[in-house]
């Protein structure tokens, strides 16, 4: 094997959540988010892409080592490249928030355009995350959200009922997270994900409520191993002290 063409070095073994769902871990070295699906007995729901077409792949063969059931829809939890640029592997219709796609399509005029995309990536991608190389990308074509909400969207599909929330936030404006009620699970994206020596006090207790009146006891955050609610309890204690303490 050769580059990254050996990329079995890669390769994690998918993490499962609850009887219906399961994760492919985040890898933070080579800035490798979350993915996440669901199995609905009526085809899968899948959420975030990856960082690239070959991180989308190698998670799409975790799903296929799990499941041969259809992929129904994918979520995008943001906009960012590194939960974005795997969305061509999952040849499902895109959801996401209506900020979200209007976002992409103001990247796709500007860095994210066809004859400057692969020039981005090498430009901006492999100078902030050095780990990865341009092979992964190879290919890469982005595809855009067609099915796109504002504020609130129920999901419902075979037995399982998803809904995908407006966060906002901290870290983009156009975060949603997904919440499955009956297995009170909450997909973050990178919601939460954020300097702490930003003077964000205001705008992270709205959302830490926002988060909280859901109800969910378990949190898959794009960049994190899953942790519960009193993890959160103390990370938002520590968040808040830090964002009303800096500047
Ligand atoms: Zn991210």
């Amino acid at each position: 094997m050769t580059g990254i063409l050996g990329s079995q070095y890669l390769e994690r073994q998918p993490l499962r959540l609850q009887e219906r769902v399961w994760i492919y871990p985040p890898d933070w070295q080579h800035l490798e988010p979350t993915i996440g699906w669901v199995s609905t007995g009526a085809g899968l729901i899948v959420i975030d892409s990856g960082n690239s077409p070959e991180h989308g792949r190698r998670a799409l063969r975790a799903i296929r080592s799990i499941s041969d059931e259809p992929i129904r829809y994918l979520i995008n939890t943001h906009r960012h490249w590194d939960h974005t640029f795997g969305n061509q592997v999952f040849a499902a219709p895109i959801i996401a928030h209506a900020l979200c796609r209007r976002k992409l399509e103001q990247n796709l005029r500007d860095d994210w355009a066809p004859d400057r995309l692969m020039g981005w990536v090498q430009s901006f991608v492999l100078t902030h995350v050095p780990t990865l190389q341009l092979e992964q990308f190879a290919g890469l074509r982005l595809i855009r959200p067609e099915i796109t909400f504002s504020g609130h969207l129920r999901l419902t599909l075979g037995a399982t009922r998803l809904e995908l929330v407006y966060l906002g936030g901290v870290h983009t404006r156009d975060s949603i997270g997904v919440y499955l009620p009956a297995q009170r699970l909450l997909f973050l994206g990178d919601a939460l994900y954020f300097r702490t020596d930003q003077q964000i006090a205001e705008r992270l207790g709205r959302l830490l409520r926002r988060i909280d009146a859901l109800g969910a006891e378990r949190f898959v955050a794009g960049h994190e191993r899953p942790y519960d609610r009193e993890v959160l309890a103390r990370k938002a204690r520590r968040w808040l002290a830090k964002s009303n303490s800096s500047g």
